[in-house]
């Protein structure tokens, strides 16, 4: 087997899609040489994000490389739970010489996750043993990212990495990156917050944004005055990716507790370490009895194998003189940004703080664009056409190259980005929801569904009725439909229309769950139900659990909530899901006074958003003749010239093969199942 096949058959790779992983060749790589990655056919591509924002000096320095080789002759790994070892010892003073003046204890651990997550413990039990036990909440920005670990996905903001974890996670307060906000939570909350947790300057995960000047010097000065601790998160900024070694340098601002990873050991091996003030440490002090040990450590906690990486970086930073080397780079980086991609008419903005940059991109008219066209995405796949590996967060695409990167291939960065973002946003985008076509982008198309989505001139006017006939008038035609109700309402205690659905599908056998992901008791609409039980219904979470459904048979039929426009949620309406869905739309009417109204507007809507009408058709929802009945569907064929499939009459009974047979009686069946023949 290749190694592709190899990674397909397993690997599951982090923060990946992995169906899509699944569908494409990955690119594999096999050896790194300074600024460049090879990859197993011997192509070079220039790592323009440090290999996830941890590379420092280049790959494969000869200097690291030796430390790391002498290290391993004698010896790879030691316990620093009760023992000490020389190139921890080493590199603790080492850090305490380089930080901010009075970070004077080292904890090492192996993650930027876990450098958080020990300084959250840390705060934490630092207040609780000063005796301020109410301060048990966390302060942190909106959109924070601190890493993956429960204790840092708390603190997070990004919601599509965190939202699925909330009933995990402990309550922590969130502020806007403004001086006005952040002293006014400090105002309401200052006396219960144990700890202030922050990215330094630039907030990394979160689309590279930069914090105000001035407002890590405010933050200091009000976690001092509040007695609440400062927790500078440098995972991603220390290290010298700002200009400075440290970006809390740049406002002459100590916290209390320092969390460093990724650039720690130049991006070598997993090292990370807290770092605390002796205020801090101090408080731990005590005899054993009186419980005042912290108790956490990972069984890797100062590898020495990576102690003596970092040393040698940290040395490299020295002999190579690299943050004195910094200024000229940064300034060529602004200056080609300025020139090559600023003029690009999707650049919304570049945000540049030292070697971190982050290229918003937007529509014309500053729209934004949505996740499902993956703008993002289709640049970075692009751009390793032009030999260089980029990772976007959604749509801003992120450099952030090795500190050792060279004038010209500065150069090779910003020229090929620049082509990137020239050649997919001069390409037509899928229309909203639709995934990208495959050879634009790294993820594959998932396979085009079959079936139909019906959806109604208005709620309440038979679509449940006329999908159970449809189903028994599939099963006669051979096929294993699956119904779909992504959401049902007055679901007290089951959602009975799609029990109705999944019994005249003969499907008995399926779990509700799959008929009816979110069924919700109270009788109200949608979006409201959804609302009141807290759930976000998103156009992403009701489009997995269709593909779901759809593996289970060979027609999926969809019955959406009320008419064209009904919401699901704030942004997302029927007619979103039926554009991603993409399957032909079958429009319900209720044969009766005001249909051809609401037919008309109904209709107009959809070909708006260009969705495949397969036609319409009339239900007799009651009994009586009303005399406009015969009317409505000769004149709504009239006005729109969209195709009446027919009309289904009043069934007192409404049984699935009674509904069938009344449906073929009127009923253009090869135009209802176009994809049938
Ligand atoms: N904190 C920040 C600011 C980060 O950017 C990251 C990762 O990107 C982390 C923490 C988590 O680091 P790790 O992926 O090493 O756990």
């Amino acid at each position: 087997m290749t190694f592709e096949q190899l990674d397909r058959s397993y690997l599951w790779h982090p923060f990946t899609p992995m169906r899509d992983w699944l569908a494409e060749p990955p690119l594999v790589i096999e050896r790194a040489e300074g600024n460049e990655l090879i990859d197993t056919e011997g192509r070079r591509y220039l790592d323009g994000v440090s290999s996830l924002w941890v590379n420092v000096h280049g790959h494969a320095h000869p200097a690291i490389n030796a430390a790391i080789a002498g290290q391993l002759g004698k010896v790879a790994h030691t316990t620093l739970l009760g023992l000490a070892s020389t190139p921890s010892i080493l590199l603790a003073e080492k850090l305490v010489s380089l930080a901010p003046h009075g970070l004077v204890r080292v904890f090492f651990s192996d993650s930027g996750s876990t450098s958080v997550e020990v300084a959250l413990k840390i705060a934490f039990q630092f207040q609780q043993l000063r005796g301020f036990t109410h301060r048990t909440q966390f302060l942190a920005l909106r959109h924070a990212y601190h890493g993956d670990t429960i204790g840092s996905v708390s603190l997070g903001g990004i919601d599509t990495f965190h939202r699925v974890f909330q009933p995990l996670l402990f309550h922590t307060l969130h502020v806007n990156p403004t001086i006005e906000e952040l002293r006014q939570a400090f105002a309401n909350h200052g006396n219960e917050i144990a700890a202030f947790v922050l990215e330094p300057l630039v907030q990394g995960a979160a689309g590279m944004l930069l914090s105000p000047p001035g407002f890590l010097r405010e933050a200091r000065s009000l976690c001092s005055k509040h007695g609440v601790l400062l927790v500078a998160d440098e995972v991603a900024t220390g290290f010298g990716r700002t200009g400075t070694m440290f970006a809390c340098q740049q406002e002459g601002v100590t916290p209390d507790l320092l969390a460093i990873a990724k650039g720690l050991s130049g991006g070598y091996l997993p090292v990370a370490a807290t770092m605390a003030t002796e205020e801090v440490f101090s408080q731990f002090l005590g005899l054993p009895e009186e419980r005042l040990t912290f108790f956490h450590g990972h069984s890797f906690g100062g590898n020495a194998l990576g102690c003596a990486a970092a040393l040698a970086s940290l040395e490299l930073f020295e002999r190579e003189q690299t943050l004195a080397n910094l200024p000229p780079k940064i300034a060529a980086l602004r200056a080609r940004l300025n020139e090559k991609i600023s003029p690009l008419p999707h650049v919304f903005e570049i945000r540049q703080k030292g070697l971190m940059v982050g290229i918003e991109l937007r529509h014309s008219g500053s729209r934004t664009y949505s996740p499902e066209e993956a703008i993002g995405a289709r640049v970075c796949c692009i751009v390793r056409r032009h030999g260089v590996i980029l990772r976007p967060l959604g749509s801003v695409v992120v450099l952030m190259p090795p500190l050792s990167i060279t004038a010209d291939q500065i150069d090779h960065l910003v020229d090929a980005t620049a082509a990137a973002i020239a050649e997919a946003t001069s390409q037509p985008l899928p229309a909203l929801s639709a995934p990208p076509p495959r050879s634009l982008h790294s993820r594959a198309t998932p396979a085009p569904l079959r079936g139909i989505f019906l959806v109604g001139t208005d709620t309440g006017v038979g679509k449940t009725t006329v999908g159970v006939g449809l189903l028994a008038l599939a099963r006669a035609r051979g096929l294993t439909p699956v119904p779909f109700k992504p959401v049902e309402t007055g679901a007290s205690p089951e959602p009975e229309d799609a029990l109705r659905l999944r019994s005249a599908a003969g499907r008995n056998d399926l779990p509700r769950e799959i008929i009816c992901p979110y069924p919700f008791p109270p009788p109200v609409a949608p979006a409201l139900a959804a609302e009141q039980a807290s759930v976000r219904l998103t156009l992403a979470g009701i489009m997995s659990a269709a593909r779901r459904a759809a593996a289970y048979g060979d027609f999926l039929l969809v019955e959406s909530a009320g008419g064209v426009l009904s919401p699901y949620s704030e942004d997302l309406v029927s007619a979103d899901l039926a554009a991603a869905l993409g399957l032909p739309v079958l429009l319900i009417a209720r044969n009766a006074l005001g249909t051809i109204n609401h037919a008309a507007l109904a209709i107009a809507e959809l070909r708006r958003r260009n969705l495949p009408l397969a036609g319409v058709l009339f239900v007799d929802t009651t009994a009586d003749s009303a005399p406009d009945r015969a009317h409505n569907p000769r004149l709504v064929r009239a006005l729109t010239g969209v195709r009446v499939l027919g009309t289904l009459p009043f069934l007192p009974v409404p049984a699935p093969d009674a509904l069938a047979a009344a449906l073929r009686l009127d009923l253009d069946l090869d135009a209802l199942f176009p994809s049938l023949r």
